[in-house]
């Protein structure tokens, strides 16, 4: 009987749980043994796999059940410092050969996916990936597992923050996560109505945004939110805070970190349902001999694709929605 194993690795992201479960269960439908491996590769290097109640760490079916809607992931995640090492790397393919293991399925962003590669060149095994991530820095899908309920969640937040902003009529710095990517800080402020999105993918003058800002305060605008994205590479949100300050902005200003709270929560529907695609597919593109390649959803097709594309950093944010926050911020 084919056995293959599954990870969840990196930060935790909604719609881990739904992928988990779909390629649980079209493994085993198609009678393969799943063994579940718990926190990521560092539960590779420890032989620490799920507590099935018989020692064989493999998940049946009913495993899975009810776990579509919840965030996090049952299996943990984590990130490991020493499967960045050569030694770590081969630590972890004698697990998986000394547990019969004939091919492996891993759940996370590109740093995950990066590691999938490193273990493919030492382990005869095959691996497939699916894009668990908020970040949405993978190429080969439109979304990534996690980002669209990330998005959701930081747009509840900031609706709740106008309502002071409007009332007190202050201006709001709000940051959201994504790492290097601009992407979360983009879709967040289209869909909250912020009018202003400081990301990696663009400069920041903070000269020009109180310059623009006195004019939309001439115009009447009570309040302003601005999302800066983690990675905006200019100091952080504190010294973004400064130099408006400095530069005289208009408004009282504040500002708050979202923090994990943008990570946790329900995977909303669009989540659970690319991420049992994805799980889905990778189940079976594994089962039919593929490997080396990440399950993910372009324009509206399922498809592979091979783990260096899906890293290589070509996933940019498109200019025309940075033109659209411009002309919806008058
Ligand atoms: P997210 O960005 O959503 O947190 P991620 O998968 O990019 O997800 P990382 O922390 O970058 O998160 O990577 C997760 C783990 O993958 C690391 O802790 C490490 O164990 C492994 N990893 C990352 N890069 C490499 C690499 N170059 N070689 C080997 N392993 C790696």
């Amino acid at each position: 009987m084919m056995r293959i194993a599954i990870l969840c690795s990196g930060g935790d992201a909604p719609g881990m749980n739904a992928c988990l479960r779909a390629v649980v269960r079209t493994a085993s439908t198609m009678g393969v043994e799943v063994v579940g491996v718990r926190h990521g590769y560092q539960g590779l290097l420890d032989g620490d796999f799920y507590e099935s109640g018989d020692g064989t760490g493999v998940m049946s079916a009913r495993s899975v059940s009810h776990i579509i809607q919840h965030g996090g992931t049952i299996l943990r995640t984590g990130r490991c410092d020493e499967f960045r090492t050569a030694s770590g790397v081969r630590k972890a393919a004698d697990t998986l050969v000394a547990n019969n293991i004939d091919g492996l399925v891993v759940i996370g962003g590109d740093g995950s996916l990066r590691g999938a590669i490193e273990l493919g060149k030492v382990w005869s095994g095959r691996i497939v990936g699916c894009p668990g991530t908020i970040d949405n820095d993978l190429a080969g899908t439109d979304y990534t597992i996690g980002f669209l309920t990330a998005v959701a969640t930081a747009v509840e937040a900031i609706d709740k923050l106008r309502d002071t902003a409007e009332s007190h009529e202050r201006l709001f710095l709000v940051e959201v996560m994504g790492r290097g990517s601009g992407y979360l800080a983009l879709f967040t402020a289209l869909a909250s109505g912020a009018e202003f999105a400081c990301i990696p993918e663009t400069p920041t003058h903070s000269a020009q945004m109180v310059s623009d800002i006195s004019v939309l305060k001439k115009r009447g605008k009570a309040s302003i939110i601005v999302v800066v994205a983690e990675g905006d590479d200019d100091g952080g949100i504190e010294v973004l805070r400064g130099e408006l300050e400095a530069e005289g902005c208009p408004y009282p200003l504040r500002s708050v970190k979202l923090g994990h709270v943008q990570r946790g929560g329900s995977p909303t529907p669009a989540d659970r349902i690319l991420a049992s695609e994805a799980g889905d597919l990778a189940a079976r593109a594994l089962i039919d001999g593929k490997s080396g390649v990440m399950a993910g959803r372009l324009a509206g097709q399922m498809q592979l694709t091979p783990f260096a594309e899906a890293i290589a950093g070509t996933k940019t944010v498109p200019l025309e929605q940075i033109q659209l926050l411009k002309r919806m911020s008058v």
